[in-house]
């Protein structure tokens, strides 16, 4: 079998990360199996589709290092979805129905009023020809529903949730087409899978019951349906569905410095069985991807798990993965010294500040040590390890060890008295630096 997953957002918003991991999780399997990943842009709603979300989402798959393998777009696929439709309609798989919202509503009322459950009543299948003339004869238009088996027993074995069961007659006939015309998600998305020969559908568990409605879909349409994976939801840390996941996508990881290998690290995990570890290749993600693997509780996402992976990870990243975001002029050395000590790429600028100079001036440091360390430091090889060269004299000549060796020297040296090693940082500031920082008082 041919692996296809595809990815079919709305263009109706920027992809926030329940979508994005959505999204990875197509790609992962995707990549994991030899197969291809799409986008499908589900745009079939002109009023509420809009282009700049179109490009934001690929731009945003971009930045994840998700690009699709090919792109599809719903809008121009009409003919295809009018040509199966108007096959389902002449088989008798949909149907026409009149009913105003009004009347579906007074419907509901009244069988909630009986104690019994929303299910449509197929009124319209009643209709005779000669009734429906005259609605139409009336203006009234029909919307169109899909006639569910009601015999046929729905089930799948779900990758993730194993065998689900569902019983078409505690389920209403989907409306699948508007009275203008215009189509609701379900009946183009699962046109869409069988003709893109989609071997895998893996989206969250809120699609399940359309799910269970899509396989007689599919079988109306006589093919076979794909595989499905339904993931369990993404919640906040606290546990419950928060409205801030909703506003955090992209963008704001990027404004708050988060590296996209943090981002995909994280939301490969989350939820399953495997620990969150900063690991910043995607192969050794890919490798190891397993639906099996993925539990049904909620996926706790954790905005400060994701900073504290950042640094974690970013303390990984080489430099040329970062070159075009450091300090002009931070080179590698540069980056290797500091880089255990970022939170986020944007702190190397303090640490080249640091480097480069000038520092505060600490007036309350003990001016004769720094006297002594000024004759040794003019003294000592710099080519070599110039700190442990210095500490080692200033050792020897003072008798001072541990902090009282080191900390005046730190600050002195850096204007701080926390940092990156001492020994990897002062080659970089270098003799002339160093001397006039201890000259200093
Ligand atoms: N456009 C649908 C959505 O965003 C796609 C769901 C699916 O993956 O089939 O919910």
């Amino acid at each position: 079998m041919t692996i296809l997953t595809r990815f079919a957002p709305s263009p109706t918003g920027r992809l926030h990360v329940g979508n994005i991991r959505t999204a990875l999780h197509n790609w992962m399997f995707a990549r994991a199996n030899g197969g291809r990943f799409v986008l499908r842009i589900d745009d079939t709603d002109p009023e509420r589709s809009e282009e700049r979300f179109v490009d934001a989402i690929r731009a945003d798959l971009d930045w994840l290092g998700m690009t699709p393998d090919a792109e599809e777009r719903q809008s121009a696929r009409f003919a295809l979805y009018e040509a199966r439709f108007a096959a389902l309609a002449e088989s008798g798989h949909v149907y026409p129905a009149y009913e105003t919202t009004q009347e579906l509503d007074l419907k509901r009322k009244i069988q909630a009023g009986r104690g019994l459950p929303p299910i449509y009543d197929r009124a319209a299948l009643a209709l005779s020809d000669a009734d429906r003339a005259k609605l139409e004869a009336d203006g009234v238009r029909p919307h169109w529903r899909f006639k569910l088996d009601h015999d046929a027993p729905i089930a799948w074995d779900d990758l993730i949730r194993g065998p689900q069961a569902f019983d078409a007659r505690t389920m209403s006939d989907p409306v699948v087409r508007r009275a203008d015309g215009s189509w609701l998600y379900m009946l183009p998305s699962a046109i869409d899978d069988a003709e893109m020969r989609v071997s895998h559908v893996v989206r969250g568990e809120d699609h399940v019951s359309n799910t269970a409605l899509q396989l007689q879909m599919f079988d109306a349409l006589g093919v076979t349906p794909p595989r499905f994976a339904h993931e369990a939801l993404l919640t906040g840390a606290e546990g419950k569905l928060s409205k801030r996941l909703g506003s955090l996508g992209v963008d704001h990881f990027r404004d708050v410095g988060i590296e996209l290998q943090a981002v995909r690290a994280l939301l490969a995990r989350i939820g399953t069985s495997d620990p969150v570890e900063p690991i910043a290749d995607a192969a050794p993600l890919i490798a190891g991807f397993d639906f099996a693997r993925f539990g049904r509780a909620p996926a706790r996402f954790d905005e400060a798990e994701l900073a504290q992976l950042n640094a974690r990870i970013l303390h990984t990243l080489d430099y040329a993965t970062v070159a075009d975001r450091v300090p002009a002029g931070m080179g590698e050395a540069e980056w290797a010294a500091v880089r255990p000590n970022l939170a986020i790429v944007a702190d190397a600028a303090d640490w080249w500040q640091v480097i480069e100079g000038p520092v505060p001036v600490d007036a309350d440091l003990d001016a004769a040590y720094l006297d002594q360390a000024v004759t040794i430091a003019a003294e000592i090889d710099w080519t070599g390890d110039p700190w442990h060269a210095l500490t080692g004299r200033l050792k020897d000549a003072t008798g001072r060890k541990g902090k009282a060796l080191f900390l005046p020297l730190r600050r002195a040296l850096t204007g701080r008295d926390h940092g990156p090693e001492m020994a990897a940082l002062l080659p970089l500031i270098g003799r002339d630096r160093a001397l006039a920082r201890l000259r200093q008082r």
